[in-house]
């Protein structure tokens, strides 16, 4: 049976590479979740036969435009905006913006269609997208980034609103841009709506939204650890980014009782065998959010080990919460982890691991949490946010981190329902994969063919 679905799996990835060519990342994360839901399309083959999977793996819009705009020194400047519209089948658009040299079409649409199964999973009514553009904040003064923002949202604003496509934030798009974004489309529109979610608490912002992924992550560790009748208490924890993922994870992790270890940048890592405790993470997050500079002053700082150029994967931990990016630790990272005694891998980015080293977690029957359920409690909380924004209300802390939280557990218990192997062992890939799928897939059949 393996080969029919084999043959099967490689006759559609033909399809998918021939079709878009040159976006390697797309092909991945398309790739993972066809091998997951093959075999169980053709076990319903109502799925089959409406082509399902064939439609969820082409946008339903895709709008790229020329962004255009003055820098410090009067030079003009001129960056590609992209937002991909991926499936609207369970609510409006919903998802980040990423601003990086990197972003290019490929990205946003494996980060777009990761989306689509990741909102299904929170449980909440949102449709799944991306955008940004190669844009680089970093080294830019204030300025020049309200500049950039103001002209990308002066040609996004006609594309999307509250009940149409709510973008976020994501890699380079913080509250400071999520603040320019909204003033330009407000001041185009006239209208002050929910249409961007991680706005500030006095305007519209919901309390937690700043954590939300970074605590998901870690609480969807700990639900993981209970399967096996334990916890993040005691446990060595290795952290990779020291942006928002990576900043709340640690917080997170500490609460409950874990020490983290590392923390990184593009630059490389920093390892405080000591544990980053709650001063230094507000040293670290003075250091990234306001002065914006570089993971080895923590290094300086606390006089412990800068690795330059390296990621933290060569570290003896029990727990890895890979927080910066796609593709960040490859097959031979994974073996070091696992040869290192890591049995806990949970994913605060998108799509950090490649497949040869979810082959290796898998093989070695570790937790491994993939992205689109460890990390969607960022989304679920922007979900909230649309919600408090329609009803014109705010929760408190504490009734939105319970409400994450539940989320959390809920996708858990999702990923074990769709996951369990026969022996017993929790596949959360399959788990996530299907059970993000069956939701849109039936909204997509009662739509029709749309
Ligand atoms: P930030 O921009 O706040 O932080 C990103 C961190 O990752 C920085 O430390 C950055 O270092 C590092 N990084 C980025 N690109 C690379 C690279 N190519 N190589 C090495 N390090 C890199 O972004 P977020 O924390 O918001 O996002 C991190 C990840 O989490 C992304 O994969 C994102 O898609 C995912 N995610 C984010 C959500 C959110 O709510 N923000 C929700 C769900 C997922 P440097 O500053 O040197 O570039």
């Amino acid at each position: 049976m393996a080969n029919v679905f084999d043959q099967k799996l490689n006759d559609f990835m033909a399809k998918i590479i021939a079709k878009n060519p040159s976006e390697m990342e797309f092909h991945q994360a398309v790739h993972e979740v066809a091998e997951s839901l093959i075999p169980f399309i053709e076990e319903n083959p109502k799925y089959r036969d409406a082509k399902i999977l064939e439609r969820m793996a082409e946008p339903e819009r895709v709008i790229i435009f020329r962004v255009p705009w003055l820098d410090d020194k009067g030079e003009v400047q001129v960056n590609r905006g992209f937002r991909i519209e991926m499936n609207s089948a369970i609510g409006p658009y919903k998802g980040g913006l990423r601003f990086h040299p990197t972003v290019n079409l490929g990205i946003l649409k494996f980060l777009a269609f990761e989306q689509v199964l990741k909102n299904s999973l929170t449980t909440l009514p949102m449709g799944g997208g991306k955008g940004g553009s190669d844009f680089d904040p970093k080294g830019k003064s204030d300025n020049e980034v309200m500049k950039f923002t103001q002209s990308f949202m002066s040609e996004l604003f006609r594309h999307i609103g509250p009940d149409t496509d709510v973008p976020a934030g994501d890699i380079g798009v913080g509250g400071r841009e999520i603040g320019f974004l909204f003033g330009q489309y407000k001041r185009l529109r006239n209208e002050f709506t929910g249409v961007l979610t991680g706005k500030g608490r006095e305007w519209g912002g919901s309390l937690i939204r700043p954590e939300a992924t970074g605590y998901g992550c870690t609480y969807f560790a700990e639900e993981m650890l209970k399967t096996r009748n334990d916890s993040l208490k005691g446990k060595v924890v290795t952290v990779s980014g020291s942006g928002n993922v990576a900043q709340y994870a640690v917080e997170k992790v500490t609460q409950l009782g874990g020490k983290v270890v590392t923390l990184s940048d593009s630059s490389g890592f920093i390892y405080d065998p000591k544990g980053i405790d709650a001063d230094k993470l507000d040293y670290l997050m003075n250091l990234k959010n306001i002065k914006r500079g570089r993971i080895k002053e923590y290094a300086d700082k606390y006089g412990c080990e800068f690795y330059e150029g390296k990621r933290p994967w060569m570290i003896k931990c029990d727990v890895a919460l890979p927080c910066a990016t796609q593709n960040e630790v490859n097959e031979e990272d994974a073996k070091m982890l696992v040869a290192n005694g890591c049995y806990v891998v949970s994913e605060g980015a998108n799509m950090p691991s490649t497949p040869g080293a979810i082959e290796v977690y898998l093989k070695a029957k570790i937790l491994y949490g993939p992205g689109k359920a460890a990390n969607a409690g960022g989304v679920a909380v922007s979900g909230l946010e649309m919600t408090q924004n329609s009803m014109r209300l705010s929760w408190t802390r504490e009734e939105v981190d319970a409400k994450l939280h539940q989320i959390m557990r809920d996708i858990h218990e999702t990923c074990v329902k769709y996951g369990k192997d026969a022996d017993g062992f929790i596949n959360y890939v399959n788990g996530a994969n299907i059970g993000g799928f069956v939701k849109v897939a039936d909204a997509m059949i009662a739509q029709g063919l749309v």
